[in-house]
């Protein structure tokens, strides 16, 4: 409850979080994606990231080197998230049951299982 001192009396205040801002971690966290170092990285479209053993680094290059089997990107046009992929991506993660299958989706996907969030995040929800 809540004291309005104007009007002298409590009412119910109803609060909705409409956005958020953060470092690219702490978005990474309440997005529920993989992150930033991960795969797919990217939290606007789904560019997928390869590993470079020489820097030991994952990066997302639109012109793959031909020894990947990946498509190229054309970062004019970028395969963008939305709310339905985003809906579609949770919904085959959490739907799976095997594990070793969840971890390719999460993977393929970049969503990850809101279960592994840490307990602060966890507690929000
Ligand atoms: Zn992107």
């Amino acid at each position: 409850m809540i004291f309005d001192s104007l009007l002298k009396e409590t009412f119910v205040l109803h609060c909705y979080v409409i956005t958020w801002t953060g470092d690219i971690p702490a978005i990474t966290k309440i997005m529920h994606l993989t992150g930033h170092n991960s795969y797919m990285g990217c939290r606007f479209c789904y560019i997928k990231g390869i590993y470079c053993q020489q820097s030991k680094h994952i990066y997302y290059p639109c012109s793959m080197p031909k020894d990947f089997n990946i498509q190229n990107f054309d970062p004019l046009n970028l395969p963008k998230r939305t709310p339905r992929t985003f809906e579609r991506d949770i919904l085959k993660v959490e739907n799976e049951s095997q594990n070793n299958v969840k971890k390719s989706y999460i993977k393929e996907t970049g969503w990850s299982n809101y279960r592994q969030l840490p307990c602060d995040l966890k507690q929000k929800y």
